[in-house]
């Protein structure tokens, strides 16, 4: 006689090999595999109650359920607590049972009830069932939230410091490129998802960048837009700053030209580097001589006068349809001085991170006509490709 195990397991693998998946309805499909979810957990809990984990060498269930199922240590505590906390709601076992409830819900309940029992207090199964049929996920969440904050306010806190510590950020650098990871508190997340926001809007109908990239961008501006305000306390003496080590034979872009760096071992184009040097921080300390030289970037260069004019000309980036304020762009040499242009006014136009990227490495052309200037787009299409984490290009 198979086990019953063993009749799921060839139920499923019939229907794995030959339902046909435009026919599946995902609803109830999600349905089974929630029920079996809740299966899972009492299971689970069941044997460990057994002391299963201990017999097997492990000192917690949750490892012993981590490494016997490949499950993650959170999701196998998750199932864990579920599965303790249905013992003591038979309603909601039920519910989850029947597949009239989630697992998600389900869980929401369970941990909700978790925290309470530490109280002493017990929640109305009934209710829940009800809200768990009524609202989203995220939104039982919220309700489990504040029904937490009024049982327990005091663990509530204790519980909000404990994922204060759990915060980091991480920048690292993969690939030539740089690769950041982070988890925020609710504060920190707000304002910095608020100014991302802020300025990872479309730029104009030109724009072609993806969400995720003008997120990225986002980021950029508002970094520079902090070191530019000359704000930021200095360390050992200097204001933070960007560093290029680059060459006069560099920067003109010349065949043979070694070339510049960011960071040791952080190359970049002689594009970037124009870019970099076009408000002409680079040209007095390059112009003397052609050795290699760090230069910081710490300040404009364009002179106080200069910097007032353009705003008397300009509201804010020059680019159509851009609506980056002028205290958000740099000033652009439509000539770029170290190919002979000159540092005057009318020569120079503010433009935001992005267009003036566009114009250096971008392609985008500006050339001077009599009412003004007009920005001609390249006339190849640069191809968009995205790159998962880890992965490099083919060859
Ligand atoms: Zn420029
Ligand atoms: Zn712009």
């Amino acid at each position: 006689m198979p086990s019953e195990l063993e009749k799921l397991t060839s139920a499923v693998s019939d229907f794995v090999n030959q339902a046909d998946q435009l026919e599946v309805d995902p609803k109830q499909l999600r349905s089974q595999i929630d029920r079996l979810e809740g299966m899972f957990s009492r299971v689970v809990r069941r044997r460990s109650e057994r002391g299963d984990h201990l017999v097997r060498g492990h000192c917690s269930a949750v490892s012993w359920v981590m490494s016997t199922c490949t499950m993650s240590q959170s999701s196998a505590s998750d199932r864990l607590c579920v599965g303790k906390q249905l013992e003591a709601m038979p309603e909601v076992a039920e519910k989850l049972s029947s597949g009239e409830i989630g697992y998600q819900s389900a869980a929401v309940i369970c941990h909700l009830s978790h925290q309470l029992g530490e109280k002493g207090e017990r929640l109305d199964e009934a209710e829940w069932i009800g809200y768990a049929r009524e609202f989203s996920i995220k939104d039982l969440n919220l309700l489990s939230n504040h029904t937490r904050y009024v049982v327990d306010p005091d663990g509530f806190d204790r519980e909000t410091e404990e994922n204060y510590a759990e915060r980091f950020l991480q920048i690292s650098e993969m690939d030539g490129m740089y690769h950041l990871s982070g988890v925020m508190d609710p504060e920190g997340g707000s304002a910095l998802k608020s100014a991302v926001d802020a300025l990872a809007k479309r730029l104009g109908g030109d724009d072609l960048r993806t969400p995720k990239q003008r997120r990225a961008d986002a980021l950029t501006e508002l970094t520079y837009h902090a070191l530019e305000a000359g704000t930021l306390p200095k360390r050992q003496g200097v204001r933070p700053h960007i560093t290029v080590t680059t060459t006069l034979e560099g920067l003109k872009g010349e065949v043979g030209a070694a070339a510049a760096e960011l960071q040791p071992g952080m190359v970049v184009s002689s594009k970037t580097v124009q870019r970099l040097a076009c408000d002409g921080t680079l040209s007095r300390v390059l112009k003397a001589d052609s050795v290699v030289v760090d230069v910081g970037r710490a300040t404009r260069a364009v002179s106080g006068a200069q910097w007032r004019g353009l705003k008397a000309r300009h509201r804010g980036c020059a680019f159509p349809g851009c609506d980056r304020p002028i205290n958000w762009t740099q000033p652009h040499h439509i000539e770029f001085w170290a190919h002979g242009g000159p540092t005057n006014l009318p020569k120079l136009l503010p433009l935001c991170y992005y267009h003036h990227r566009l114009v250096h490495e971008g392609g985008w052309q500006v050339v001077q006509i009599e009412e003004g200037v007009k920005f001609i787009p390249p006339d190849h299409e640069v191809r968009r490709r995205a790159r998962a984490p880890g992965m490099r290009w083919a060859a």
